[in-house]
């Protein structure tokens, strides 16, 4: 294992390609085998340094509409097919978004993004979204980024010229798993949403949640599609198992096999931000870690709807791991 850690991370480094069989042997590699892990986390430590150099993004989320959703992704607590006891409101008012993002901003994030739960936006409440983020453009410095759930390609112009300059959209797990965890909307639906992303040059942020029964398979599989959309940003979040939700008695990953799958993200796709995102509380003290395999971009303050990090104390971790705020 360690001859062949050592000859694709040089091809990596020269330019070259993992390939998938390639890569399910490293997300394979046994959580005892301390040496191959520790050689696979240089090496996606060494490809990072190469391609993104030592930057690390911070951005922060903003629950501007919770719960009620028709939809029944049966890790989410927003689901109204499930009783999971969350705040639910609708969209918020500009006055307590613009609050938010203030905080955010002197907290140093460099990221702003608004969130609404629900399949996708129309009409009236998609025109008041797009006048929040014009007034929060000139408002604030911050970049901005949204997360509105399908969208056409029309209304990702109108996002583009209110100065939205990042979509998130996750395809949230494989293709071949993705009818364990939803059965409302379709894997399909969500590329086409990609789509209209990439048609209207919309930078795009596009990962999932690993944890949610899928195999080690299904997560590579995962990485080699979202590596052919192109995306600039890659969030991982880890199942929080909610309480309500089918997925409440799901067993938390081990920190080891969450950091494995961060350094074979980082070796799949070497030019992009691998984001930190929900559920890294389960790295538990090993936190760190992940900035020394990979990872060099990350969801701080708090998730949609579970208190995240101290943003100050992910400032600290990341400048004594050699890296830039
Ligand atoms: S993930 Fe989004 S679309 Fe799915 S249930 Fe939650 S809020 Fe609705």
């Amino acid at each position: 294992m360690e001859k062949l850690i050592n000859e694709v991370t040089e091809r990596v480094l020269g330019g070259g390609k993992i390939t998938l069989q390639e890569a399910l042997k490293f997300i394979d590699i046994d959580c005892n085998n301390i040496e191959a892990l520790n050689l696979l986390f240089d090496g996606a430590n060494r490809i990072r340094d190469k391609f993104m150099g030592k930057k690390v993004d911070l951005c922060t989320i903003m629950n501007t509409k919770s719960g009620k959703c028709s939809e029944d992704c049966k890790f989410c607590a927003q689901s109204s097919h499930y009783k999971t006891g969350i705040d639910e409101y609708g969209l918020l008012d500009y006055d307590k978004i613009l609050k938010r993002a203030r905080e955010m901003e002197e907290a140093g994030a460099h990221r702003f993004s608004l969130v609404t739960s629900g399949k996708g936006m129309k009409g009236k409440e998609f025109d008041k979204i797009v006048e929040i983020y014009r007034r929060l453009s000139k408002d604030t410095n911050l970049k901005l980024c949204a997360s509105h759930g399908v969208i056409t390609y029309e209304q990702v112009l109108k996002l583009k010229e209110a100065g939205v300059s990042m979509y998130h959209h996750n395809v949230e797990t494989s293709e071949s798993y993705y009818g364990n965890i939803c059965t409302t909307h379709t894997y399909q639906e969500r590329i086409d949403t990609i789509k209209n992303l990439i048609k209207a040059d919309m930078n795009i942020c596009c990962g999932g949640i690993i944890g949610m029964g899928e195999s080690r398979e299904d997560r590579v599989k995962m990485a080699f599609e979202i590596k052919g959309l192109g995306v600039k940003s890659i969030p991982i979040n880890v199942l929080n198992p909610v309480k309500g939700t089918p997925m409440e008695n799901m067993e938390v990953l081990e920190p080891s096999e969450i950091l494995k799958t961060m350094a074979v993200y980082r070796y799949i796709i070497p030019d992009c931000y691998i984001r930190y995102a929900g559920g890294r509380i389960a790295l538990q003290d090993k936190q760190n870690i992940g900035f020394k395999a990979g990872v060099n971009a990350a969801l701080v303050g708090d998730y949609l709807t579970t208190v995240g990090s101290n943003i100050e104390e992910d400032k600290e971790m990341i400048k004594k791991e050699g890296l830039e705020v």
